[in-house]
């Protein structure tokens, strides 16, 4: 959790004009994720991150794969479709076998049934309806890809992620490809070759060569590969990418290399340069605190503790998870309301803490300069009124208009607390009072 929470900070603090590159020149703590066990580990931070704060947008494989093929890198003929009609017509299009793949943004999709082979058009509409509308992990495909069927030899993992510890972009490459890059690291963390790749230079010719002797790659595909991982590398710092990854990378039965996946996430603060990206946004594939989120601006991130936490400002609110684990609490969330916030969206902060059905118990912590606190307490009335509330509020309002504000909350018998560490203790006291 704290690891979370530092690179939500370090984001934050960045924000908003900084790119991954600039950003990798020794700003943020030294971890160290490079040593024996591997990149991924950073990859699980963020994917965290990802999963829960909306602090990048996840692509589709058909949206990452056509950002590749625009940077040059060979992807095969393919056709969205979002009925099994449309699959069978997409078929017939790209004339031989197909591949009808599920559109979700979860990895793992071809062991769940998400990926199925097809001969014809029959087979591929037939496939098409039986991948439309499945459940994996949680999420239903309503999109698939037919991909022209790819003769696939050998499957290459080729990857580009920011590693903070180097200060680099690193290009990351594995001859196991086609399995998850987190199972190659935890398993057999030897077969990753990674290459930090200097801002200025971009990737040489000789740190591909690197990559491609450590994979054991035959010879006659250096050249392919090399262009191919260096359209990778332009193509994640040119989109202000966190990741960008081809898995599988593969070699063809008449010996091309091709990308048959493609995954790139995007930096969510860098988005405001790449208005055509932005648009990618896929609102069906995000949950929906997310998008509750995102509509009323606030940085919010689901944790797994047990008292909800509202806070403006990201130091402050990290302060709070601090203090709250000091006195035995376990927070959450990580919730950011930012500065000047008004009643509603107070209100809707409170009601994105309340459907966390974790939560026993509140703490508000505000200190007031812009935000004012008369206005902040008008909001939690607010929510509480349109709420099923049903766990107890500790709320700590110092600054602008702090007396108005406590006078609001204690006519409606909400406990106010004097101190950041009185209200700590008190949240914590009431959550525990809650389970027991
Ligand atoms: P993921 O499971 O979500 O990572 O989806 P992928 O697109 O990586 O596909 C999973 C696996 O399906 C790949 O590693 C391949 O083994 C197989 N696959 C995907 N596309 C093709 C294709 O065009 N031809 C063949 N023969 N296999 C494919
Ligand atoms: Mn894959």
């Amino acid at each position: 959790m704290p690891r979370v929470t530092h690179f939500l900070f370090i984001l934050r603090q960045l924000r908003p004009s900084v790119s991954p590159v600039w950003r990798a020149q020794g700003l943020g703590k030294p971890r160290q994720v490079n040593g024996g066990d591997c990149p991924a580990k950073w990859h699980a931070v963020q994917s965290v991150a990802t999963a829960k704060g909306g602090l990048t947008l996840n692509l589709h494989e058909y949206q990452s794969k056509r950002i590749f093929a625009n940077f040059g890198i060979p992807i095969p003929d393919g056709v969205v479709a979002a009925t099994p009609a449309e699959a069978r017509d997409a078929a017939t299009r790209l004339g031989g076998a197909v591949v009808v793949k599920s559109q979700v943004l979860v990895g793992g999709r071809g062991k769940a049934g998400g990926i199925k082979l097809a001969k014809t058009p029959d087979d591929a509409e037939e496939a098409a309806a039986a991948i439309l509308g499945m459940s994996i992990k949680g999420l239903t495909v309503k999109k698939v890809l037919v991909d022209q069927a790819a003769d696939i030899k050998t499957e290459i993992y080729l990857g580009a992620v920011l590693d903070r510890a180097r200060g680099r972009v690193v290009l990351m490459a594995s001859s196991e490809g086609g399995i998850d890059i987190e199972q190659v690291a935890a398993e057999t963390p030897d077969k990753i070759i990674t290459v930090p790749v200097h801002p200025f230079l971009g990737l040489r010719d000789h740190q591909a060569r690197i990559l491609a002797e450590g994979i054991d790659l035959p010879k006659e595909h250096t050249r392919r590969f090399t262009a191919i991982a260096k359209s990778l590398y332009n193509a994640y710092v040119s989109s202000d990418a966190s990741l960008a990854e081809i898995n599988p990378l593969v070699i063809t039965g008449s010996g091309d290399l091709l990308a048959v996946d493609g995954k790139i996430s995007l930096d969510d603060s860098a988005l405001f340069r790449h208005p055509d990206l932005a648009e990618l946004r896929d609102p069906d594939a995000e949950d929906a605190s997310e998008q509750e989120a995102r509509r009323f601006g606030l940085s919010y991130i689901q944790l797994d503790g047990e008292i909800g936490c509202m806070v403006n400002g990201a130091g402050l609110a990290m302060a709070t998870m601090d203090i709250v684990k000091l006195y035995g609490g376990s927070p959450a969330n990580f919730l950011d309301i930012g500065g000047g916030a008004q009643a509603d969206k107070v209100a809707a902060a409170l009601r994105l803490i309340l459907a966390d059905t974790r939560v026993k118990a509140v703490l508000i912590n505000i200190f007031g300069g812009i935000t004012r606190c008369d206005e902040v307490a008008r909001g939690i009335l607010d929510a509480i009124a349109t709420l099923d509330v049903n766990v107890p509020f500790v709320v700590r309002l110092v600054g602008t208009n702090e007396e108005e504000g406590r006078q609001i909350l204690s006519e409606a018998n909400l406990a106010t607390a004097s101190s950041l560490a009185d209200a700590a203790r008190k949240a914590v006291a009431a959550a525990e009072g809650e389970t027991a």
